[in-house]
């Protein structure tokens, strides 16, 4: 296994150091040192977006998550992605998250998702249905593109509320994905726009946050 990883290149995916292990999933890409630092559970997180009921992120975003989905997000690395779905699917599965009865991605823009040949965020939630017993539904999209940019960053922060919306009516209990929370601006304008539809609540789950 060690010379496969070191064929490929490929150290742990945090720090570069060398990795012997034959572990599978997001473990068997990580040192020891690194692993050590996977959190054991979801976090319920302090800050709350607004119109979201409760937000759990996997680990803050300063941490190893927030190194391990920046590169991830960004390098096009899709396998890290899904080992980082699968540990989200595992620590939500023994989390005190509600009981939801559908879960909404956030959506990329086709733009982004056509230079990186795969929407980021679905890889990552690619796990949870099984674990959650709801099923992911691609309700919401994003209005936005061209339109957003020459303006400034306050008036893009400003603008964001109607960037999302939702395709049709729903209804029940949701959860949001998305790959990092930090300002909560597209988290809450994607709750709004769940909510004007007709969700009851949506709670917010994310690789990496605060
Ligand atoms: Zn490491």
């Amino acid at each position: 296994m060690f010379e496969m990883f070191a064929a490929w290149g490929q150290g742990c995916a945090a720090c570069a150091h060398p990795i012997e292990t034959s572990r599978p999933g997001l473990e068997g890409r990580l040192c020891l040192q690194c692993r050590q630092g996977l959190p054991v559970a979801l976090e319920r997180m302090a800050r709350r977006p607004e119109f979201v009921d409760e937000a759990w992120t996997l680990g803050p975003y300063s941490g190893l998550l927030g190194g391990l989905v920046r590169p991830a997000k960004y390098g096009e690395r899709e396998w890290l992605l899904a080992a980082l779905g699968v540990e989200l699917a595992e620590r939500a599965a023994r989390s005190p998250l509600g009981r939801v009865n559908a879960i909404a991605c956030v959506p990329s823009t086709p733009l982004r998702r056509m230079s990186r040949g795969f929407d980021a965020v679905a890889l990552l939630a690619r796990a949870l249905p099984g674990v959650l017993d709801a099923p992911i539904v691609p309700v919401l999209v994003r209005r936005d593109g061209a339109r957003q940019a020459g303006r400034t960053h306050a008036e893009r922060r400003a603008n964001v509320h109607g960037v999302f919306q939702a395709r049709r009516r729903v209804s029940g209990a949701w959860l949001l994905v998305d790959d990092v929370l930090t300002t909560g601006t597209t988290a809450s304008a994607c709750a709004l726009a769940l909510r004007e539809a007709g969700a009851a609540s949506i709670e917010v789950l994310v690789v990496a946050g605060g």
